[in-house]
């Protein structure tokens, strides 16, 4: 596939020529003020970069990671004006999350009828849980871990605490305010909608709710007796519906190069490198974390899956390039069911049911985040976490990074209710904001990967993984 001057590409040029032409004509015009260094570089930057990547004939994920990373070099070179472009990634989420509701409610009503019976159910879903639940702990215990014998609380002056109290209170309180504290019992309860239209109708829409609904329908429809015919076709309807959302986020997957670089660019270009600096100690402790708990799931791939390690990181790597720009598991969600049925081999049936669960449950960096920072705020104070506290650290992290919806900055507001757990002040928050971006950036893709690996455990577990021998380990392919 070469390229071809289209008349869409002349139109382009001349909308983008004519645009320079104003741009730099306007001031002498009187129209503005003439443009700053950096929206020049932007003017020039952006649009090429953007017509560079239209061009290029490679494939979409290959794509998404040049946008990747031409969208960090415009942030280095454009600065703060970048966050113009920014609208260019919100599009691109909002489509996503237009459909997630359908998506999520079709593909695990479909999922979990295509089960069969209540026993195979059963079995999947509590493996599936299992599995989640045992991870996020595991999360959770390691970022404990790590903050108690790195103690990066300690390494914080009190200048530096001052400084981010007042660059990062504000902007915290805002964010934090309405959270809220729900008890252990409460948030139970809180799984079963009294009302599944306000569940899917809250901003962000409560997915533990539809989650529970959806699979409560499931249930139901395996249990009437009969009606072959009529069940048919609400399973029909609903995987029509299921068909139409996969569709409208093929269309808006195509969009993915361009959000990821206004994304990418923004953060890059509105980062404040001097609270990085301020807080170096905490970010090396959680992004350390975060890596070693990515690492846990290189073994756990190799020994439980025929799956070798390259080819399961080359499988996932398109969905851990959006997890990674947009910080939202929920966004993540189409790309990774496409990746774990299309390029791993994971059923359909699998990826239905588990994939909508685990985005929504499964956050076991999210919980190593929690820990890490919960431990870090309270050193910060000079408060010191009993035995008995730092259980419920690890507990109520693991259970609000199961309640905690895949969207951006969801784990930095559930901080509050693990910090109100342990009697650590809750406007310490505003002491891990500046770097939250970032590190919401990490945990996501880690998130990501253990949404995958669990898919292609479980599928195994189940017989239903058929991966390509190119990315089956040697002894298996050659067994
Ligand atoms: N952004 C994370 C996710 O979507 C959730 C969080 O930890 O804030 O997986």
């Amino acid at each position: 596939m070469g390229f071809r001057v289209t008349r869409a590409w002349k139109l382009a040029l001349g909308l983008y020529v004519a645009g320079l032409a104003l741009a730099f004509g306007g001031p002498s015009l009187g129209l503005f003020s003439p443009l700053s260094g950096p929206q020049v570089r932007m003017l020039f930057f952006v649009p090429l970069s953007f017509a560079f990547m239209a061009a290029l004939p490679v494939k979409l994920p290959t794509k998404i990671l040049i946008g990747l990373g031409l969208g960090t070099v415009a942030g280095f070179l454009v600065g703060p004006p970048v966050a113009a472009i920014k609208p260019i990634g919100t599009i691109f989420l909002r489509l996503i999350f237009m459909v997630i509701v359908p998506l999520v409610l079709t593909s695990l009503f479909v999922g979990t009828q295509s089960l069969g019976d209540i026993r195979t159910m059963g079995r999947i879903g509590f493996r599936t849980v299992a599995f989640y639940g045992l991870y996020t702990l595991v999360g959770a215990g390691l970022g404990l871990v790590l903050a108690n014998t790195l103690r990066p609380g300690e390494g914080l002056t009190p200048q530096a605490q001052e400084e981010l109290l007042a660059s990062f209170g504000e902007a915290a309180q805002a964010r934090v305010q309405n959270i809220q504290k729900p008890s252990f019992g409460e948030t139970l309860v809180n799984i079963i909608p009294k009302n599944i239209v306000t569940g899917m109708a809250s901003d962000p829409p409560n997915m533990l709710q539809i989650v529970f609904f959806a699979i409560m329908m499931g249930i139901g429809i395996m249990l009437i007796p009969g009606q072959e015919e009529k069940k048919k076709l609400v399973v029909e309807v609903f995987d029509g519906v299921f068909q139409i959302t996969l569709q409208i986020i093929q269309l808006a997957i195509k969009l993915a190069p361009y959000a990821v670089f206004a994304l990418i660019a923004e953060v890059v270009g509105l980062f404040g490198f001097d609270v990085l600096l301020l807080l170096a100690k905490y970010t090396a402790v959680t992004v350390g974390g975060l890596v070693l708990l990515f690492l846990t799931y290189i073994p756990l791939t190799y020994f439980t899956t025929p799956l070798n390690v390259g080819g399961f990181i080359k499988g996932i790597w398109p969905v851990m390039t959006i997890a990674f720009s947009t910080s939202s598991s929920a966004a993540s969600l189409p790309v990774m069911m496409d990746v774990c049925r299309n390029r791993l081999g994971v059923s359909q049936r699998i990826v239905n049911f588990m994939l909508p669960l685990s985005i929504t449950i499964n956050m076991n960096g999210s919980a190593l985040y929690q820990a890490v920072s919960a431990v870090f705020i309270a050193q910060v104070y000079g408060i010191p976490l009993t035995l008995p506290d730092q259980i419920i650290i690890v507990l109520i992290a693991t259970l609000s990074a199961i309640g905690a919806p895949g969207v951006p900055g969801a784990s930095f507001m559930m901080l509050v209710v693990v910090l109100t757990q342990v009697g650590v002040p809750i406007e310490g928050v505003a002491l891990v904001l500046g770097v939250e971006r970032i590190l919401d950036m990490l945990r996501t893709t880690v998130n990501i990967v253990g949404d995958s690996t669990a898919a292609v455990v479980v599928g195994h577990w189940e017989g239903e993984l058929d991966a390509p021998a190119s990315l089956l380990k040697k002894s298996v392919r050659s067994g």
